[in-house]
């Protein structure tokens, strides 16, 4: 089962381990381990660079995770973020009604069945998801609050102009009572969310944009174009404050049971799956008419109580939706490779240099030389601790595009071999070339 395989693969290569886990472990709460970090700080990094960096009509913010009680009154997260679920009177298990049937309850409603043992359901309960501190605080369950609280702060110290937006990267915490799937539904996780101020009359222009921009950014992570869509909520589905919302959605349908690994070039089979990366929401005037009527401040601007659209993404599970994505298992010379096709943007490692001979000290000389002579351009790692065949698999089982070998002959002609992870094409590169040539192959 290919959940299984990139849970393991996170594990045994210090992508994601289980928090806490020397006293067991803490349901759907991970911690990021080398891998891990450098994978979730590319993403970070490339949001915020697209969208903030790049963008001159949008400014970033850093608000604290905790806030003032009101801010949740206002948000109405107190009142109405809750899910609705159902418990199994077989098996006891808990699901998200989303889980197990299309719509919430109408009249004469028949519980739909046990998805794991087909035992009868319990009527839908609402379950709050906000986390409560002991000091009567509460941990944000999104970033958004942040940027809404701050808006006035923002527009007046640096006088924008309408439209603009506001991003900010964050936690955000969750009591969600049913887990599994990894991280895709954690109970801490981090978000990427920009609040995007517009007149009322050109939401819907700007709420369109979004959605396009979105889908795109997705695809220029390297993401197949074939596994992503864009999902319309129906009035039912629609949040308290939303007046339209689109879900990106990632076919993760060959993470579930039974599903087969795809080949080379194709994408996972179709079928059910497809899940949640980010929500893109026309979030009307609803949050600065609650704050102003709350706080008693006056928060129109240019004449107006601006619209906001939302897009608002998930690191972790962009994070896993790459991973996933990425995955590819294939047989080379007889033997089983695994091998993730990350974009060399993403890929935590860029360059390893292995020596062929770990015996050999002028081998392990000239590498750890050239490592030095990389690591302040390239994120870049040495490695002697296996034979050369375990080194290069071990390398693009994490995505690294590159490996550099030092050889025997590397001592006479000053060469080294370079490795490409897709192709596993290999070069014989000049050392005093090699800076240049990594530079041009990783650009
Ligand atoms: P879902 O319906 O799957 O619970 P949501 O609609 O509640 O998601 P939003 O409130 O729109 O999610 O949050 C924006 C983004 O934050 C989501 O698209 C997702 O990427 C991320 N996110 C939300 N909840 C979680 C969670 N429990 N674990 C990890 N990421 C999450």
């Amino acid at each position: 089962m290919i959940m299984e395989k990139i849970v393991s693969l996170c594990k045994r290569r210090g992508f994601i381990f289980s928090s806490s886990q020397i006293y067991g472990g803490l349901s759907s709460i991970w911690d990021y381990g080398p891998l891990g970090v450098e994978l979730k700080r590319n993403i970070k990094n490339l949001w915020w660079k697209d969208l903030v960096h790049q963008r001159s009509d949008i400014e970033g913010l850093d608000a604290a995770v905790l806030m003032h009680p009101k801010v949740w009154e206002a948000s109405g997260h107190l009142k109405n973020f809750s899910d609705l679920l159902m418990d199994c009177r077989e098996c006891k298990k808990r699901f998200r009604i989303e889980d197990v049937a299309a719509q919430p309850p109408i009249t004469n409603y028949q519980p739909p069945k046990c998805p794991e043992c087909g035992g009868e359901l319990t009527k839908p309960r609402q379950f709050n998801l906000m986390f409560k501190t002991s000091r009567g605080l509460f941990l944000r369950p999104e970033t958004a609050q942040g940027i809404f609280v701050n808006f006035r702060n923002i527009c007046q110290t640096l006088h924008l102009k309408l439209p603009f937006g506001i991003a900010q990267i964050g936690k955000a915490f969750r009591n969600e009572i049913t887990t599994g799937n990894f991280t895709f539904r954690s109970r801490e996780f981090e978000q990427m969310e920009i609040e995007y101020f517009v007149q009322p009359a050109e939401a819907q222009k700007w709420y369109e944009y979004w959605v396009n921009e979105r889908f795109n950014w997705y695809i220029k992570l390297g993401i197949k174009k074939e596994n992503l869509r864009v999902r319309e909520h129906s009035k039912e589905e629609l949040a308290h404050y939303a007046r339209q919302c689109s879900d990106i959605e990632y076919n993760f349908s060959f993470f579930t049971k039974g599903a087969r690994l795809p080949s080379v070039g194709q994408g996972p089979t179709s079928g059910r799956g497809w899940k949640e990366l980010e929500g893109i929401a026309n979030r009307q005037d609803f949050d600065l008419i609650q704050h102003q009527r709350f706080s008693g401040e006056d928060l129109n601007y240019e004449g107006v109580v601006p619209y906001i659209i939302e897009p608002s993404g998930g690191v972790d599970r962009t994070l896993l939706a790459l991973l996933v994505d990425a995955y590819y298992e294939e047989e080379v010379k007889g033997r089983k490779r695994v091998v993730l096709r990350l974009n060399k943007d993403l890929a935590p490692i860029k360059i390893a240099v292995l020596p062929l001979l770990r015996n050999r000290p002028e081998i392990v000389k000239i590498a750890k030389r050239i490592r030095d002579e990389l690591l302040p351009h390239f994120i870049t790692k040495y490695d002697d601790t296996a034979s050369i065949g375990k080194l290069y698999r071990r390398q693009d089982e994490i995505g690294t595009p590159y490996c550099i070998t030092v050889d025997v002959q590397s001592l006479d002609d000053k060469k080294v071999t370079a490795r490409e992870r897709d192709t596993m094409r290999q070069e014989r590169i000049a050392m005093s070339k090699l800076r240049e040539y990594m530079g041009e192959k990783l650009k």
